[in-house]
């Protein structure tokens, strides 16, 4: 692509500095421009169409161009454009989101505290640990157990939870109070001739030794993806989420699901916690929350975490943290209408009918001679390509997510992985056109090799 002086690519490199990519390679190369969507397609600034195959990332549930969306967070913007919630102020929306919230909690919930973005809430969650350890008399339990290829975000100690190498080099992370357990991802870490079940207790094994080294007295929370996505689309072995659950007891550590990517039907179920039976003190969820459509993001908690942080508020005289935006009116007017549109069109059940022909659809993709495996569940998937050994890490994914988004389909490529996310609403039809689309991609890249 030739950039023209002035054009928007040329703008963009001019004065836009971009998150998440090689920001010399980007003063080359620029951006592509995306400048509209409807349903599951965004279209370029050419008028290329693309079929969204990650929903943005990994969050746009009802598609692009939801009108009841949009009519949503004009009202509230018409009605009262902004307020806050500090010093005993609330607002409508936020009360309502959080009402329903707790309705379809998948565990019994006891309050809702509204953020922006998945990093900020899990940051939060990170410094309620502490105030609420420091709050029962714990000031030693402090620990905070995180798994590596763990995505949580990329703030301070959000970023610290995160397991992923590029996340902490150079920015100083991880704080030393953060500590990472093995990556229970069978397919990449499973040894040879070893069994999923005995890879499962060799990971329970891993989780329980960290802690014994550690000191059970020390670490306070566990953090996980009920299927970790940025990691790379890795779903968990047979047992795993029971057995963790089991040794998080045993040592009175509580337990954090990030559900950033899985809350809101992503695997079928409401909740992956519902998928995996797990029964979390704390849930963080954002992205299919408000699709996107406005910066969103919620934790949720039970009682037993809650109770002792309003103690300790109550003690120093107030609970010492917020942000403009907590609980935003715009944001949680445009969250409430989404999680109703989730509900009334049985998105979830959407996702839980069309998992076979997904699944069956990455198989199938998975018998080609560029691609080793594949995995997934409920409407989020990934091909393992078979590395190239003389390019280097990634260059297979790389070139096959290229040469897919030439032929209109926008993907993610993480490590050897192709990933797939597409909206909620996606049809049979349309999982067809994309699965089509990256099989010619595959040919095409097939034939240069
Ligand atoms: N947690 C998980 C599981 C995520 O996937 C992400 C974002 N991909 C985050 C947290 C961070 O969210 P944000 O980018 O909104 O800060």
């Amino acid at each position: 692509m030739s950039i023209t002086p002035n054009s928007v690519e040329a703008r963009d490199i001019a004065y836009h500095m971009h998150p998440a990519v090689n920001l010399r390679k980007f003063e080359e190369k620029g951006g592509l421009v995306i400048e509209s969507g409807d349903g599951v397609y965004v279209y370029d600034n050419t008028g290329k169409r693309y079929i969204e195959g990650l929903a943005g990332l990994w969050s746009v549930a009802v598609g692009f161009g939801e009108k009841r969306l949009v009519e949503a967070a004009a009202a509230q913007l018409q009605k009262l454009p902004y307020y806050h919630s500090f010093n005993y102020k609330t607002n409508g929306p936020s009360v309502d989101l959080a009402e329903l919230l707790i309705s379809i909690a998948p565990v019994p919930m006891s309050k809702v505290h509204f953020t922006s973005s998945g990093s900020e809430a899990n940051d939060l969650v990170a410094k309620m640990v502490w105030y609420r350890s420091n709050a029962l008399g714990k000031p030693e339990k402090k620990k905070i157990i995180g798994r590596i290829k763990g995505y949580h975000g990329v703030t301070i100690a959000a970023g610290s939870i995160t397991g992923i190498p590029a996340n902490h080099t150079s920015f100083d992370l991880p704080l030393d109070r953060m500590v990472h357990t093995s990556c229970p991802s069978f397919p990449h870490f499973g040894e040879d001739g070893e069994s999923e079940e005995a890879f499962t207790a060799r990971m329970l094994k891993d989780l329980e030794d960290l802690i014994v080294k550690e000191g059970p007295e020390t670490i306070a929370a566990f953090w996980g993806e009920p299927v970790m996505g940025a990691g790379g689309v890795l779903t968990p072995p047979k047992g795993y989420w029971e057995g963790v659950q089991v040794i998080l007891k045993k040592y009175d550590i509580l337990l954090v699901a990030d559900e950033v990517i899985c809350g809101f039907g992503r695997t079928g179920k409401m909740f992956a916690c519902e998928t995996y039976d797990i029964k979390p003190d704390v849930l963080v969820i954002s992205k299919q929350l408000s699709s996107s459509y406005m910066p969103l993001s919620a934790i949720m908690m039970n009682d037993n975490f809650y109770q002792p942080i309003a103690d300790e508020s109550d003690k120093i005289g107030v609970f010492a943290h917020g942000f403009t935006a907590s609980g935003h009116p715009v944001a949680t007017a445009v969250g409430l209408e989404n999680v109703k549109i989730i509900i009334e069109r049985d998105l979830v059940g959407n996702a839980a009918r069309l998992e076979k022909t997904f699944l069956d659809g990455l198989a199938k993709l998975a018998e080609h001679p560029l691609v080793d495996s594949s995995r997934g569940i409920g409407l989020i998937g990934a091909l393992e390509l078979t590395p190239w050994e003389q390019e280097g890490a990634g260059a297979a994914a790389l070139a096959v997510a290229e040469a897919i988004q030439e032929e209109g389909c926008i993907i993610r490529n993480i490590g050897e992985a192709i990933c797939f996310c597409p909206p909620l609403i996606i049809t049979a039809e349309q999982i067809e056109e994309m699965f089509a689309i990256v099989l010619r991609a595959l040919n095409k890249v097939a034939e240069t090799r």
